[in-house]
């Protein structure tokens, strides 16, 4: 299959709308990373999204809407915390989990029996919903274990050929993906961290509680609230290891290692003049928001450098700083080194 890579005009938003409608699958730009879409009201286009990115059936997708009033069909129930998180947070980079309806197919839901929801911000995502006409189901648009895609050309360096179109709408501006926030239950409960913080919904719905799998290891054969949570992700082909310390020990442990052939650091800016091995910054210490924008670029430049191991900063565990941490730890394969 040939795949057609398009900015977005009148012509392509237009081919957009027709494939979806058809069944076919279209990478979108979003706010968060690039999402691989299909109308999320038809189970043989939603598995068409599980084959081309190698994704197990059993890890649930979010269906993205283009207006709050596309909720009411795709859910059983609109709980009042999650109206609050709508009406505070989208368009934005938040999903909500509610309990779903039967319009929403088994593909969608991996069988369980909550839809997780998404109203994004990126105006071009939401021409190719209203063009498209439909809710569309979409995970990151990478290959299965792969970083996520946070620009057109990752998407078609993954997906060439196993897909017919590919919308460039951009860099996409957070660079992680969404928060993911479960208000099924009778806890509000975060299952992954995004571009929106603990502290921003816990100042709309009050104290929620933060699933142990945002930042352990869960191993492959625990139940968990977010099947995708056990899987191994955003793994480059360098082995990284993440090195928790506060100061210049970092640097220090690097340009101390006896061999540093095919050695790699990913740092911080401040660190950059100070390493003697190859590098990749994330930003500077203190900007998240910056780490969060750069962290799975990076992780693709690593790819292109020929490593075997890289010993990255460990990323602080607040504000923004969750999300870094909780995708560069799953990166990692969970490997720390504690540096006193
Ligand atoms: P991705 O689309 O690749 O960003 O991944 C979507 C994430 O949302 C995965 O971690 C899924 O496991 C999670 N997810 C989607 N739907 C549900 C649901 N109904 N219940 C729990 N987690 C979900
Ligand atoms: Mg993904």
């Amino acid at each position: 299959m040939e795949t057609i890579l398009a900015k977005p005009d009148e012509n392509s938003l237009k081919l957009a709308g027709q494939l979806l409608r058809a069944g076919e699958l279209v990478a979108i730009p979003t706010e968060t990373v690039y999402g691989l879409a299909s109308n999320a009201l038809d189970g043989k286009a939603v598995e068409k999204i599980f084959k081309a990115k190698g994704r197990p059936m059993d890890n649930p997708l979010i269906v993205h809407i283009s207006d709050i009033s596309q909720v009411y069909d795709l859910v059983r129930e609109f709980p009042e915390k999650a109206r609050k998180l709508a009406e505070t947070f989208w368009p934005g980079a938040i999903t909500i989990i509610m309990p779903c309806s039967d319009k929403v197919p088994k593909e969608v839901t991996a069988g369980l029996d909550t839809v997780a929801i998404r109203f994004p911000s990126h105006t071009v995502a939401q021409q190719i919903i209203n063009s498209a006409g439909i809710p569309l189901s979409a995970p990151s648009a990478n290959l299965s274990g792969s970083p996520s895609p946070t620009s057109a050309l990752h998407v078609y360096n993954d997906l060439q050929g196993k897909i017919p179109l590919i919308i460039d709408g951009g860099e996409s501006e957070v660079g992680v993906e969404s928060t993911v926030i479960s208000v099924a239950g009778d806890i509000p409960t975060l299952l992954r961290p995004g571009g929106i913080t603990v502290e921003q919904i816990e100042n709309v719905i009050g104290k929620i509680h933060i699933d142990k799998g945002v930042v352990e290891q869960i191993d492959s054969h625990t139940v968990v609230a977010s099947p995708g949570m056990k899987y191994k992700h955003y793994s480059p082909k360098a082995d990284i290891i993440i090195v928790k310390c506060d100061g210049d020990e970092y640097i220090d442990y690097i340009n101390a290692l006896k061999n540093r052939e095919h050695i790699g650091a990913l740092c911080y800016d401040e660190d950059r003049e100070k390493l003697c091995v190859p590098y990749v910054s994330l930003g500077k210490k203190k900007d998240y928001l910056m780490q969060a924008h750069h962290l799975f670029n990076a992780l693709r430049q690593l790819d292109e450098m020929n490593l075997h191991t890289v010993y990255a900063r460990c990323p602080k565990k607040e504000g923004v700083g969750l999300a870094v941490y909780n995708r560069l730890i799953r990166s990692a394969g969970f490997e720390v080194i504690e540096i006193d």
